[in-house]
């Protein structure tokens, strides 16, 4: 195949691959979506009916909404310091940070008290964010990290933005588990391979009821930085509110996917090209949160937290004002509450992570003893 077949991107890995050879699923998975100048998320501005994937703000104002007055009610129980910094991780279009600002604006203290904090790594998405946020009267700043936010309280929300961080997978063959990485196949084809050695002592790291599990089996697991960040920010004074699908209890099996133009791809084809994601372990973040210090309270699923915020009495209010918009309205309350294939309330899963002082707050439910 010749050279200039392929896309830059794709170029570099190679490269990177004939120099150093095989790279963990983990380091592809970052080079595609956040490679300083091919990566996905660095390229373009994907969200949205016209991207390659909608999300559950872009479905409908009812998500962002909620999220706020949730936003708010966290703030009541730090105390309602008078200055907050409000994070979000990855806000894309920043759809959902508008509707969480109009919907808190109805409490004026708390407005007041917000300094808006963006973590976005995307230059094109930053620069979406900065004309869509160009009118509102609350100070704010851009960040490339979490680490560059300022100390103090805090309130930080995240929605699909850990399924886009890397994950690493493990395949068990007859001598133990190695780590999967992605090479150049005799002919000449991007492939998932398991590496040459043994991850030395990896099925003790491993949840117990995993460590039998059969040849072939994959495990997933992401870096516990971001956990712990996150709950180290917050175990003084914070909370965060993480949104995501995923899954509440760790298990095996592979979800990497890539999604081009709202259908499913190969993860390996045109790489930067395609948005990779991959589940979130809800159970593992919460374990890694509580490790550090903060207390997580659920997950439960977007449709329970939903419910618990009132989406239903949302949706009958939006509908009594636009009596037109009746039959879209409840299209998007059963697409972000549904518990069918398609839908994210089953799904999509909600995690708070918050200071141990602070709490209960609305609409989840500690399971900190459940998990022991
Ligand atoms: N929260 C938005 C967008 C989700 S897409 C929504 O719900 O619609 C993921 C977002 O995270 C994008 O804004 C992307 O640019 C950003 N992102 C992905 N990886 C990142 C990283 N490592 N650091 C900071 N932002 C990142």
């Amino acid at each position: 195949m010749a050279e200039d077949y392929y896309s830059p991107l794709e170029r570099e890995i190679r490269r990177l691959i004939a120099v150093a050879g095989p790279m963990p699923v983990a380091d592809y998975m970052r080079l595609c979506l956040t490679h300083p100048q091919y990566g996905y998320y660095v390229t373009r501005a994907a969200i949205g009916a016209g991207g390659d994937f909608i999300t559950a703000p872009e479905v409908s104002q009812m998500f962002g909404e909620l999220v706020g007055l949730w936003v708010a009610a966290a703030w009541q129980e730090m105390g309602a310091p008078d200055n907050v910094r409000l994070v979000e991780l990855g806000p894309g279009r920043g759809t959902m940070m508008l509707d969480v600002l109009r919907a808190a604006k109805a409490a004026k203290k708390f407005y007041a008290a917000i300094v808006l904090h963006l973590v976005e790594v995307s230059p094109k998405l930053q620069e979406l964010q900065r004309q869509r946020f160009a009118g509102l009267d609350v100070p704010m700043w851009w960040h490339p990290s979490l680490a560059e936010v300022p100390d103090g309280p805090v309130i930080i929300v995240a929605n699909e933005f850990i399924d886009a961080l890397p994950v690493h997978q493990a395949i068990k063959q007859a001598d133990g588990w190695h780590e999967r990485v992605v090479a150049v196949a005799d002919d000449g084809a991007l492939v998932m391979r398991p590496a040459q050695d043994v991850l030395p002592n990896f099925a003790a790291t491993l949840p117990r009821e995993l460590r039998d599990a059969p040849e072939a089996s994959i495990y997933e697991w992401r870096s516990d930085t971001v956990a712990f960040d996150i709950g180290r920010r917050v175990r003084n004074d914070g909370a965060a509110l993480i949104i995501d699908y995923g899954h509440a209890r760790q298990g095996l099996g592979e979800t990497l996917q890539a999604v081009v133009g709202h259908s499913f791809a190969d993860p390996l084809q045109a790489p930067g090209e395609a948005d990779l994601t991959a589940h979130v372990d809800f159970a593992t973040l919460a374990i890694s949160a509580d490790i550090i210090g903060a207390r997580s309270h659920g997950p439960v699923s977007q449709r329970d937290f939903l419910m618990g915020l009132g989406i239903d009495k949302r949706a009958a209010a939006l509908k009594a004002a636009r009596p037109d918009k009746s039959a879209e309205i409840d299209a998007a309350l059963a697409r972000l509450t549904g518990t069918g294939p398609n839908e994210m309330g089953g799904l999509f899963k909600v995690l708070a992570i918050a200071d141990p002082k602070i709490g209960p707050l609305p609409a989840l439910q500690p399971t900190v003893q459940e998990r022991q």
